[in-house]
């Protein structure tokens, strides 16, 4: 094995900070730059995405990826999986159809427990029998008239209009990812690990690629220089500005959108996720309603007015990898946006929500919603189970559009860095589940800190799952 070999990683998002977990944990020399003054602050995650049930139009190839993907980052991360399950309600006026869902979901459950077949530690989705559940109107209207509580469904059935969905309806355990959680989780890991050195407040500003890497950057006000030997560019929308200095030629997309907070005061349920289908970017665009404990609801919807923007999906150019975002964008990642913007759009999601979940309309903003860009690498925009790419002999780029992908895409590293032998080839696909034990109370504590020194609530920061009632 080579002695001795510097690894750069430019970015402590998610895809950064697991790499070098990851890399890390196998005692590899790892430097990882943050511009940032602490990790995983960029753009949210809030579904851990396993299956990809939330996306009635991409493959079943993509699909079943991101359910193996997911498997292994609830490893990664088990202290930021909020383990409560996903319904998903197709609008009576949408085109796609329970028929052509059931048949995903039963591929899914197929494939599920052939993983737990394989390895009995895969089972982390609960027993494969129960993947998933259906429910038909009949179903749905006994529970309404019984006096009987069952659980999750009970608060769709009284305050969802019964008319206004096509049946059946699917409950799913399809989780949700606490993005404070996985901060607190990866910060707690990194610490442990003297081999790499995590220099927060730290930005790239330039990079010389003469037989290694010559990397300048600045912290602190202060310019410094540091020679590598391996480059790997997980700056999560900026990667292009990282190809762009060392003249590396790649296609993206960067996509703009946002998640709203809205607190609901008079909330007395314990809510499922809830998943209305529509048809992404039209007026009717997909609503997504995330419990989060202290009855805090986190709302998408998939329509320009609210998560998505005009304009917000934007492509690299000829002459440069980094697609540029207009100056709109920039200002809110970079800086804020206007109190009467985050209005509108809070309370335009408050109100499509309510179209169907007819109590939500009293809830209120709560604070600044989350946010920001993230690319899709390639030419295709629908992209969603995405890993790495690499340039060169010492050149990765990581390039997740879920965050569910970060161990794939560390195992594709793994395997470069095993063919320069850097690494014994025995250490590919890896997995020491107990490497990432860290204590609970631990992540509670730092990930509540987090939240609020980011400017959400508290209450954000802990597990819906854990939450008694409300
Ligand atoms: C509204 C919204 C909702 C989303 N929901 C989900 C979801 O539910 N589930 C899911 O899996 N994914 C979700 N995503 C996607 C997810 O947020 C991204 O895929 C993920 O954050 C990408 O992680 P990353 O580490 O690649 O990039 P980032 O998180 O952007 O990290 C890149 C890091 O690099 C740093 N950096 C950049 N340039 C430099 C430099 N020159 N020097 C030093 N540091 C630098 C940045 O400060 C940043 O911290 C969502 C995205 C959005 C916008």
């Amino acid at each position: 094995m080579e002695d001795s070999v510097k690894i750069a990683v430019v970015g402590g998002g998610v895809a950064g900070s697991s790499v070098a977990i990851y890399l890390g944990s196998m005692g590899l020399d790892i430097t990882l730059f943050e511009k940032k003054s602490s990790l995983v602050d960029g753009p949210p995650m809030c579904h851990l995405h396993a299956g990809g049930n939330l996306y009635p139009d991409i493959s079943m190839e993509q699909c079943v990826k991101l359910l193996k993907e997911s498997i292994d980052l609830i490893h990664l991360y088990p202290q930021a999986i909020d383990y409560r399950p996903t319904l998903i309600a197709i609008p009576t006026y949408d085109t796609n159809k329970p028929s052509d869902l059931l048949k995903k979901l039963s591929i899914l459950q197929n494939e599920y427990a052939k993983l737990v077949q394989v390895d009995e530690r895969n089972k982390v989705l609960g027993d494969p029998k129960n993947y998933f559940k259906s429910y038909n109107k009949e179903d749905l209207i006994r529970i309404k008239e019984s006096n009987e509580y069952v659980e999750w469904i009970t608060p769709f059935v009284k305050e969802v209009d019964l008319e206004a969905i096509k049946y059946p309806i699917f409950l799913v355990q399809e989780y949700g990812l606490n993005v404070f959680r996985i901060a607190a989780s990866a910060t707690t890991l990194l610490e442990k690990y003297k081999n790499v050195s995590l220099n927060l407040n730290s930005e790239i500003t330039k990079i010389v690629d003469d037989n290694g890497y010559k990397i300048e950057y600045i912290k602190d006000n202060n310019r410094y220089t540091e020679k590598f030997d391996y480059l790997i560019n997980a700056a999560g929308f900026e990667s292009g500005k990282i190809d762009d200095y060392i003249e590396k030629k790649r296609d993206r997309f960067v996509e703009f959108k946002a998640a709203y907070v809205t607190k609901w005061e008079e909330n007395t349920h314990k809510w499922a996720e809830v998943i209305f289908f529509g048809k992404r970017g039209s007026s009717r665009g997909m609503r997504q309603f995330t419990p989060y404990s202290c009855n805090y609801f986190q709302i998408h919807t998939m329509t320009k007015d609210v998560t998505l923007f005009d304009n917000g999906l934007v492509k690299s150019s000829k002459t440069s990898s980094m697609p540029k975002l207009n100056d709109d964008f920039l200002n809110k990642i970079y800086y804020e946006w206007k109190w009467s913007e985050v209005e509108d759009r809070t309370n335009r999601s408050i109100e499509y929500v309510s179209n169907f979940i007819k109590n939500f309309k009293s809830a209120k903003v709560a604070s600044k919603p989350l946010y920001g860009a993230q690319q899709i690498p390639g030419v295709e925009d629908s992209l969603r189970a995405a890993e790495v790419s690499f340039d060169g002999e010492s050149y990765a780029r990581c390039e997740i559009v879920k965050a569910s992908s970060v161990l794939s895409m560390a195992d594709d590293i793994m395997l470069k860095l095993i063919e320069k032998n850097i690494v014994d080839k025995g250490m590919y696909k890896h997995r020491d589940y107990d490497k990432y034990y860290v204590e609970k109370e631990l992540i509670d504590d730092l990930s509540t800190k987090i939240a609020i020194s980011r400017g959400y609530p508290k209450c954000m920061g802990l597990l819906y799952s854990e939450t008694l009632y409300n």
